[in-house]
């Protein structure tokens, strides 16, 4: 009777030490996770507070492309924004957006793609790459597994941000996570608020009436694409430009034809030159264009087209007012070869030259361009004021 009492008791202690053991593997799996977890959230919330901490589209850009990419080892990711009016191309800087040398990010424009992206889950989906589902979304023949994270703004898919691992096993499916969630939101949320800074950046920089840009904007380029040409040795040149005779198409029509000129007047130019060059309206029937990595005779042919473009078909403004419109053109160029110590005077220099030149062209009968040619950097002259 004891010996079978005493097997039972060391039986059920043997059940409880195996209870025991199980309990602790239990608590000590729960233990892990949380640690991972927590460690997890760590990591989102390093990247949350970068990402809300950027300061411009571009910042927050290389966040996600680089930082995100390192911090949670990630063998590939891609974001794509819609794009319909085109807009975000003013806003995002070329360097972050030059699909040739990096495939992170796409623009949506095309009817074809803003579908797809229209027709996406509007929650995180993660599984196998499939080439023919997510192709659009990551064009890379090593990806195995993917996570598609919309970005929704006010009920509305802005973009989609997703990652790609070279393992079929790292995003499987329904492993869609509350961080995923979570990080989807807030990148959401700093992506739309930096593009409406932008905005309002680049609203205090475009003229209210060409929405062109207007002075401010030149002033601040010029002497940054004057730095930038100096340090790749490259030519830069500038144009000043004055329609011919304005005041008597205000006195004779009035101010809203004369309005409606500027307008019409501002797209021709634009129409002549490339997306890298700078137009602005400078002051009231005046134009200051800037050309990069543009030589002398380049920016004479670039000054005689916009001439041929301003001219050669009447403005009309309604079937009964066609007018015939000129326009006169000063150019300056500089040639760097050397380190230059004051950019801003230069840059000064180079408006004034071109202003000069356009003095000139008005001297001697309008309608054409006048060459002040190369701007001479030895005897660096006192900067006059521009008109
Ligand atoms: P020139 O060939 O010598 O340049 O003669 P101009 O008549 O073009 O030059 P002037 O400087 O005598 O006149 C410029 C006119 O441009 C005067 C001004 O009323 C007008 N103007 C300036 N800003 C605006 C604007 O925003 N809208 C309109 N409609 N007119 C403007
Ligand atoms: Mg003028
Ligand atoms: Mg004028």
């Amino acid at each position: 009777m004891n010996d079978s009492k005493h097997t039972i008791k060391t039986q059920l202690m043997k059940n409880q030490d195996s209870q025991n053991v199980q309990l602790k593997a239990q608590f000590n799996r729960l233990l892990n996770n949380a640690h991972e977890n927590q460690h997890k959230l760590k990591r989102f919330e390093e990247i949350e507070f970068k990402l809300m901490a950027a300061e411009s589209i571009e910042q927050l850009l290389y966040i996600i492309r680089d930082e995100y990419t390192s911090l949670f080892k990630q063998d590939a990711c891609t974001l794509l924004l819609e794009d319909e009016d085109l807009s975000l191309r003013r806003l995002i800087p070329e360097s972050i957006r030059d699909a040739e040398t990096d495939r992170f990010l796409t623009l949506l424009n095309f009817p074809v793609e803003l579908e797809k992206l229209k027709y996406l889950p509007t929650q995180i989906t993660t599984g196998v790459y499939n080439i023919a589902r997510h192709q659009w979304l990551m064009d890379n023949p090593r990806i195995e597994s993917i996570a598609v994270m919309p970005l929704i703004r006010r009920g509305k898919k802005i973009g989609v941000f997703c990652c790609g691992s070279y393992d079929r096993c790292r995003f499987q499916v329904h492993a869609a996570s509350d961080f995923l969630q979570r990080l989807s939101f807030i990148m959401a949320v700093c992506i739309e608020n930096a593009l409406n800074l932008e905005r309002l950046k680049l609203s205090t920089m475009t003229d209210d009436l060409t929405k062109v840009h207007n002075r401010r904007f030149f002033d601040q380029r010029l002497p940054e694409e004057l730095a930038r040409s100096n340090r790749s040795m490259t030519a830069v040149s500038c144009l000043f430009l004055d329609i011919d005779h304005f005041k008597s198409v205000n006195d004779t029509y009035g101010h809203g034809v004369g309005d409606n000129v500027l307008c019409q007047v501002a797209q021709r130019i634009q129409t002549v030159l490339r997306t890298h060059d700078v137009l602005a309206r400078y002051g009231g029937e005046e134009f200051a264009v800037l050309l990069p990595e543009t030589d002398n005779d380049e920016a004479m042919m670039i000054a005689q087209r916009i001439i041929i473009a301003v001219n050669k078909n009447r403005v009309v403004i309604d079937k009964n007012v066609v007018l015939t419109i000129t326009i006169s053109a000063g150019v300056s160029t500089l040639m760097t070869e050397n380190d230059i110590n004051d950019i801003k005077a230069l840059g000064k220099n180079l408006l004034s030259t071109a202003d000069q030149a356009l003095y000139d062209a008005k001297k001697q009968g309008r309608d054409r361009a006048i060459n002040a040619g190369l701007l001479a950097l030895t005897e660096r002259v006192e900067c006059p004021q521009t008109s």
